[in-house]
């Protein structure tokens, strides 16, 4: 064994207690840790022939990078949708690390810690046992992992085995959807289907909800067309969902694939206020979860629930190698999902669903929709902002009153003053301010802090307030 090696094997422990210091501490400074800043230019590095050690490497991390760790799991990260890693979840992810097992397949306990998230999930959002559970990367990957059984689905309504034969041997393949996630058109593109595969649907008046008769004018043009169908359980910009159980009635006079990406709005089913909003989604063929967003477990992770194992199967099969067994006969999760080898990313999951339960799950989402509604009564009486939307669940979409060209502008100082973090949008066409609050740690202080710091922010940009400063 290499001495340096040797020499951390030797003080493994003490490594792990000065990790845990150095993490104690970050977690301590979170609160009051910038959100968000500007990068600078990192100097260019150099792998050195002779090692310094764990120990030594630690330090050097903090010297380079530590003052430019920002708090994105921070309470005040609005930004996106982006949780931040639960106690029990940091635990988890931390042994997750520690036995750095592979899982795959009944042969070792990962796979069997899987499952029990998986059905620990299941029960978590009511959907039915029925559907298989995988996890991925994130939603991007469960988009594309569910639109993958999709087209291996389309294509069986041709006469062909696309796993086998490929998707030039298919007629055009339609996607319909009416605010689709950007990862959606990635997804059609890594699938070979093409981003102009994607047609729009328009949507209800005000709304980012599908306009249902707009669909079944398509069907009507396009008889007997096999599609798949891309529903939004939770749009990014405004929380509005399509009306799945109106998907779902339709598909039963004509068929097509329902998949729903439920990224973030999957959460309103551990809400009996909420869990409408999902109507019929448990007949759907597949369903999009994230889990470094709501679940608020470390990136990355997140789920793709489909009723279709044998069409998961008939693309992902990772056949040819005689060590793995008949896939048919010993399940494994090689033979379902992009990935082969796989983290045991099911743990951090596993750990926090038991640590906070049912309840904490529920209390958790519901609070920082309180939040959100706050948040936007605020910004709907302020003089600088004009609310885009309603806030239906955790999401406040808002522009400058004044001049919503400044929205860059406004971000930009925001940013800087390192108090609150939020991300720029569009929203039907007028640049907008999102807030996405999905984060455990957030409290009704940290509404308070963020309108202040939002109205103080806005009235250093305001052309009125510089005219008064004038004066
Ligand atoms: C975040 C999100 C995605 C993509 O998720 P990643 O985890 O970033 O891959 C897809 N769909 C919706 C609705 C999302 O909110």
């Amino acid at each position: 064994m290499n001495a340096i090696f040797r020499q951390d094997q030797l003080q493994f422990n003490e490594l792990l207690q000065g990790t845990a210091r150095y993490a104690g501490q970050f977690l301590q400074r979170l609160n009051d840790l910038a959100p968000g800043k500007r990068m600078p230019v990192f100097p260019a590095s150099e792998l050195q022939e002779q090692g310094i050690g764990a120990e030594a490497a630690q330090a050097l991390f903090d010297e380079r990078y530590g003052e430019h760790l920002t708090a994105n799991a921070g309470p005040r990260y609005f930004g996106f949708v982006t949780g931040g890693v639960t106690p029990a979840a940091l635990v988890g992810d931390w042994v997750a690390s520690t036995v750095d097992m592979n899982a795959q397949d009944k042969s070792a306990v990962g796979f069997h810690i899987e499952m029990e998230t998986i059905s620990l999930l299941k029960q978590l959002f009511g959907l039915p046992e029925e559907f298989l559970g995988c996890f991925v990367t994130g939603a991007t990957m469960s988009n594309y992992t569910g639109l993958a059984a999709a087209r291996q689905w389309i294509g069986l309504q041709q006469g062909v085995d696309i796993g086998e034969e490929g998707v030039g041997v298919v007629k055009e393949i339609r996607v319909l959807a009416a605010t689709p996630h950007s990862s959606v058109s990635k997804a059609l593109s890594m699938l070979g289907l093409g981003r102009n595969a994607l047609v729009k649907l328009p949507t209800l008046p005000d709304r980012e909800a599908v306009d249902m008769q707009a669909l079944k004018q398509w069907i009507a043009y396009n008889p007997g067309q096999p599609f798949i169908f891309v529903a939004s359980g939770g749009t990014v910009n405004t929380v509005d969902f399509d009306d799945i159980a109106a998907l779902v009635e339709l598909r039963k006079e004509h068929p097509f694939w329902l998949h729903v990406d439920a990224a973030f709005g999957g959460f309103a089913a551990v809400s009996p206020q909420y869990k409408h909003l999902l109507n019929g989604w448990e007949a759907a063929d597949s369903i999009t979860i994230d889990a470094h967003k709501w679940l608020n477990v470390p990136y990355d992770s997140a789920l793709i629930f489909t009723r279709h194992p044998s069409l998961q199967l008939a693309v992902f099969q990772n056949t040819g190698a005689a060590y793995l067994g008949d896939p048919a006969e010993n399940f494994n999760y090689i033979h379902y999902a992009p990935e082969n080898s796989r983290r045991l990313r099911s743990l951090p999951a596993w750990f926090s669903l038991k640590a906070y339960g049912a309840e904490g799950y529920r209390d958790l989402v519901e609070s920082n929709i309180r939040q959100a509604q706050q948040l936007g009564e605020r910004i709907a009486k302020s003089r600088h902002f004009r609310l885009l939307a309603p806030v239906r669940m955790c999401v406040v979409c808002f522009t400058l009153k004044e001049d919503e060209r400044k929205v860059p502008l406004f971000l930009r100082k925001l940013e800087e003053r390192g108090v609150v973090y939020l991300t720029p949008t569009q929203y039907k066409g007028t640049p907008a301010i999102r807030a996405a609050l999905v984060n455990w740690r957030t409290t009704a202080a940290d509404i308070d802090t963020a309108m202040e710091e939002l109205e103080a922010v806005a009235a250093t940009i305001s052309d009125l307030s510089a005219i008064v400063d004038n004066k």
